[in-house]
């Protein structure tokens, strides 16, 4: 299918995301046939600018959005997951599911899902991130935890409803994976107070919050001699978007699966 007459629809339309992904799509050629929110006049819309003067539908469900569109671009929030990933398995609908904070149970959903439908998720869409993922399993691979403590800080906009970001989450698996452990037998949770000394092969996170900030990542390797820092630092959220209209792009006529950013950019 040529791109340029692909059909997309946004589930969060009205938000930060929804209303950056408007104007990626449209840039890229392709058409937004309709949108899902939960608010439409959040962010201070008025109708006639979320549906860009009736040029897109506002539907009452995943399902009538889905029946429209080649692909759904989805930033919402966790809470739709599930219901998301029933109705996009049931239309046969490319999902590109760029919402984070997913607990094991909605993950498992999405999996379920990709074995009906192509899905790409990603917790960042950027290929700098995509990069940084790589580079943070190389680093993790190379600097032994014995050696090495790993550490995450991360800061975003004052809105953010989840901590620590699903980029930083991301970055620890990956290292986690450089190490060939499980992420979940060293992710360790926020400190405070009388937590004890850090134990050798921890991952530890700190977030911070505050103002406009789109993202920013840094993952630390630090030894008894030297640190070494990794960083990205997104100054735009249309980086985001871009992105995961590309992968938008790429999913046209992909088998079912669960796909990530480096299938898109070709580096896996
Ligand atoms: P936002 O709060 O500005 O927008 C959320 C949108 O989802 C709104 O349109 C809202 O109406 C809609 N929504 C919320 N609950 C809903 C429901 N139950 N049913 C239907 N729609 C619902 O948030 P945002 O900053 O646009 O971020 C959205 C999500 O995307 C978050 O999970 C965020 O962490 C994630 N995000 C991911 C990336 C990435 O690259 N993967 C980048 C930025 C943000």
């Amino acid at each position: 299918m040529s791109s340029h007459s692909l059909r997309v629809g946004i589930a969060g339309l009205s938000g930060r995301m929804g209303q950056m992904l408007v104007r990626s799509v449209l840039d890229a050629g392709c058409r937004v046939t309709g949108g899902i929110c939960r608010d439409p006049g959040e962010n201070g819309l008025s109708m006639n600018e979320l549906t860009r003067e009736g040029a897109i539908t506002l539907c009452a469900d995943m399902t009538q959005l889905a029946t429209m569109s080649d692909v759904v671009i989805d930033f919402t929030h966790v809470s739709t997951v599930i219901p998301h990933a029933e109705a996009l398995k049931d239309t046969g609908t490319p999902w590109i599911l760029g919402t984070t904070g997913l607990s094991e149970t909605d993950q498992k959903a999405v999996a379920v899902a990709a074995q009906s439908i192509p899905v790409v998720q990603a917790a960042n869409f950027s290929a700098g991130v995509t990069l940084v993922l790589r580079l943070a399993r190389e680093m993790g691979a190379a600097l032994s935890a014995e050696r090495f403590d790993a550490e995450i800080v991360e800061m975003h906009h004052r809105q953010k409803v989840d901590a620590p970001s699903g980029t930083a989450l991301a970055i620890g698996e990956a290292v986690a994976k450089g190490r060939d452990v499980t992420f979940a037998d060293v992710r360790t949770p926020a400190r405070e107070g009388q937590c004890g000394a850090r134990k050798t092969g921890e991952i530890g996170f700190a977030a911070l919050r505050g103002g406009q900030i789109v993202g920013e990542h840094t993952v630390l390797f630090t030894s008894a001699t030297e640190q070494i820092a990794l960083s990205h630092r997104a100054f735009d959220r249309r980086v985001f978007a871009d992105g995961a209209v590309q992968a938008a792009e790429w999913s046209a006529g992909k088998t079912a699966g669960l796909y990530n950013m480096e299938d898109v950019l070709g580096l896996t």
